[in-house]
């Protein structure tokens, strides 16, 4: 019998040891309204070309290390200017390591509202630096008290501000994410994976302060399984990104098939908007369902708070619908639960056992 795991135990760092890795929920046969998927398909027609770019394509080379034909779709697609640096990820989760493994000094400090996008701290973790939840107002909102006292008192060297937030949807105040920006002595990263689905974005501003990063990604547009994350600063930033990239992390196939899709932007844009009609339909029938509160969002899913969400949460489940069951993250979303928003039929569906529960 081998002694590894005691190998494992004398050499992995003790932290680490101590995580569980992350679990993805199987779905097979479910209606999938867990992870803020785009619900719809690509058309036919588009199918057929993303067929034939990838039979030709050669997957005994390696990639193209700068990725370009992408970065020129993207630049193209979304209208960002040459001289604003570019830097491209397998998702926006591998920039956001990038980004942290670029800054982490041992001991520095990251910062980020609390509860949000649970990366952001389990980086802080893997590169030694000292993370500092934010708690968010009971209403879901940036405590500004707070972070005015953590931004002086902590010094981060980084700070992650998801614009709309995960989990709770709501997208914070323009004017207090500014004033962030001005006080925070490092980098603030402005994660912007639900800007499809919001009225504002800080993309237009990299250029008006020396300290922000927006970073995107295609994967609520309806591209999750492509994996492709991209970050927009001021060059001196993303030249120093770069270093960290690793040289190969888009693969072949995703480089074959973003511009394709990406040259398809107006058709994204339909899907999301199709999806934000459905939110505020979702939005208006689970305000009326009697003992649910249901918070406003700016993202392609809503938080509502129910009596007994782990309770809720096995019962759409028995009914084959797999949400997120937010309780025990944070006090701020107990007896919450995340709803993607998903097709009219997918939603109805949801309704209807939310209805014969609530
Ligand atoms: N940022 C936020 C706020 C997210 O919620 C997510 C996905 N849950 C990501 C980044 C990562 O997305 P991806 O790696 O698919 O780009």
């Amino acid at each position: 019998m081998s002694n590894a795991g005691e190998r494992a135990a004398a050499v992995v760092r003790p932290e680490i040891r101590a995580l569980s890795a992350y679990v993805v929920a199987k779905a097979e046969g479910m209606i999938k309204l867990d992870a803020m998927e785009n619900p719809y398909g690509l058309p036919a027609a588009l199918r057929e070309r993303i067929a034939a770019a990838v039979r030709d394509v050669a997957i005994n080379r390696y990639p193209d290390g700068s990725a370009e034909r992408v970065k020129s779709a993207l630049r193209a697609a979304y209208d960002i200017d040459d001289d604003i640096g570019l830097v491209l990820g397998n998702g926006s989760d591998e920039l956001i390591q990038i980004i942290t493994c670029a800054v982490a000094r041992p001991g520095s400090v990251m910062a980020a509202p609390d509860p949000s996008f649970v990366m952001y701290r389990m980086n802080a973790l893997y590169t030694g630096m000292r993370f500092v939840g934010v708690d968010l107002a009971p209403d879901f909102s940036l405590d500004m008290g707070r972070w005015g006292d953590v931004l002086a008192r902590d010094t981060p060297a980084l700070v992650y501000i998801a614009y709309p937030n995960n989990p709770t949807g709501n997208l914070f105040d323009q004017s207090a994410v500014e004033e962030i920006i001005r006080l925070a002595p490092g980098l603030v990263v402005v994660d912007e994976a639900y800007q499809p689905f919001a009225g504002r974005s800080f993309v237009d501003r990299v250029r008006e302060f020396p300290n922000l990063l927006v970073l995107r990604t295609l994967s609520k547009l309806g591209m999750a399984g492509l994996r492709l994350g991209y970050a927009i600063a001021p060059r001196a930033w993303t030249d120093e990104l770069e270093k960290v990239r690793p040289p190969y992390n888009l693969n072949v196939l995703t480089q074959a098939v973003a511009p394709l899709v990406l040259a398809e932007h107006a058709l994204l844009a339909d899907q999301a908007r199709a999806i934000r009609e459905e939110r505020s339909r979702m939005a208006r029938a689970l305000a009326a369902l009697a003992g649910v509160t249901a918070y406003p969002t700016d993202a392609n899913f809503i938080v509502i708070r129910v009596p007994d969400a782990p309770a809720w949460f096995n019962a759409l489940k028995a009914a084959g619908i797999l949400v997120k069951n937010l309780h025990g993250w944070h006090a701020r979303v107990a007896n919450c639960l995340r709803l993607t928003i998903g097709t009219p039929d997918e939603n109805d569906r949801l309704l209807a056992t939310l209805r014969a529960l609530a």
